[in-house]
């Protein structure tokens, strides 16, 4: 009688298959896509994928058609600020998040910038710092693992690090003591404790800002304020890599850029000015590099000012890096800096900025599914249509590898097994 009862228990636990027929698969890793393909889904992991024909159908499995679209993995943006909503001047610009908004009225923002991000098929964020909201990313966090609100998978940083000199709020009296956006440090003992107060409240990733200020310099270059000496990075990298975590460094250009990489950096974000030496770096240290194109053609200040002048050189000089750093094979991926960009825009103009640039459409595809997932320790978890995956998948119309602006029109999301979005 147990024997039979644990049976009957075995058989009802099993949840019942979904299977999905995808009329085009691009499943993230490989260079080619599959015509009529079947995946069969249980729980929130991928079981199988096979050929239409022939494919064995579980019994009991409902269905999801998407015999007319092109089926992927969930798409992965490695650098975005849900804590950040485009910062328009008329608004307060960046200042008024710390000065006027109520922190509830942050975290539900966030949530709403997660939301639409799931929906526009992202299924995995890596948020690089909460801006002044503290440690507001670990509870936004737990409310999707929670299931109290709709969103992508977290890979979170909680407060970044800098220093004295390095990060806003600035311009105000001398006498002021104001917040900052990050956690400001000196010394690399400030640097070591910062990064072990932030992984120990949950930080993923540990975020630094390795260049502050930007300019148009004597030489008509990039100029950029570095902020962390190499020895108080060292000491951030040190700790980090001793959690089995990585570091990720905002860096620009020049000697900022180069302390970056002289202190062990794991990724570095923008890169609007790669030298050929900091490129050559990155390749024998194996640096990811997440530019972010997109962001960098908001807001520009008028030509005929200085900030007009470097607005424009940033946006060109990254065009530059990012066709050089392509063509040496440096490991690209996708990230855009949303919160810098409204969130009501789409995330997916990224991918026009990169193909324009001369990636081809499934280099970039790749850019933001198996190749972020490596970088994030998640490789063969998510980014890719394989069994034993996490069921994270979407489906756009049309062909994504002849118009990369299919992805501004995602019609379905499905993360963790859990159908989101359909149109
Ligand atoms: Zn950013």
């Amino acid at each position: 009688m147990l024997v039979i009862s644990l049976a009957a228990f075995a058989q009802t636990s099993e949840p019942a298959a979904v299977v999905i027929r995808a009329g085009t698969l691009i499943d993230g890793k490989s260079d080619k896509p599959r015509r009529d393909q079947i995946i069969v889904i249980r729980g929130n992991r991928i079981e199988s994928v096979s050929d239409a024909a022939g494919a064995k159908m579980p019994s009991g499995a409902s269905v999801i058609d998407l015999s007319h679209q092109t089926v992927l993995p969930g798409l992965i943006d490695s650098h975005t600020h849900i804590f950040l909503q485009g910062e328009d001047p008329a608004k307060g610009g960046y200042d008024a998040n710390i000065l006027t908004a109520p922190l509830a009225l942050r975290a539900v923002r966030a949530g709403v910038a997660a939301q639409r991000a799931l929906q526009q098929g992202f299924t995995t964020l890596r948020d690089v710092e909460t801006e002044g909201a503290g440690y507001g990313d670990v509870g936004i966090k737990q409310a999707i693992n929670q299931g109290y609100i709709p969103g992508p998978r977290m890979v979170i940083s909680t407060r970044a690090i800098s220093t004295t000199g390095g990060y806003m709020l600035e311009g105000y009296a001398p006498e002021l003591d104001m917040p900052k956006g990050a956690q400001i440090v000196d010394g690399p003992v400030e640097a070591r404790k910062a990064a072990r107060e932030q992984l120990d409240h949950g930080a993923d990733w540990i975020k630094v800002y390795m260049t502050h200020r930007s300019w148009v310099g004597k030489h008509g270059e990039l100029a950029s304020q570095p902020t962390l000496t190499v020895e108080e990075l060292r000491a951030i990298v040190d700790e980090t890599h001793g959690w089995g975590k990585k570091v990720a460094c905002h860096a620009y250009s020049g000697i900022g850029l180069h302390r970056a990489l002289d202190g062990g950096c794991d990724s570095i974000e923008h890169g609007l000015d790669l030298d050929d030496a900091a490129i050559a770096q990155m390749l024998k240290q194996g640096t990811w590099y997440v530019p972010t194109l997109s962001v960098y053609y908001t807001d520009w200040a008028p030509a005929d000012t200085a900030d007009g002048k470097r607005d424009r050189l940033r946006a060109s000089a990254h065009e530059v890096s990012f066709k050089k750093a392509l063509k040496a094979g440096v490991k690209i991926v996708f990230g855009t800096d949303m919160g810098g960009i409204p969130w009501t825009e789409p995330i997916a103009q990224e991918f026009t900025h990169m193909v324009d640039f001369g990636m081809t459409p499934m280099d970039a595809i790749q850019s933001a599914t198996s190749r972020a997932a490596v970088m994030l320790d998640m490789d063969d978890q998510i980014g890719v249509i394989a069994p034993g995956a996490y069921a994270d998948i979407i489906a756009v119309p049309g062909d994504p590898l002849n118009d990369i602006k299919v992805f501004e029109n995602v019609q379905f999301v499905m993360k963790n097994g859990k159908t989101y979005a359909s149109k």
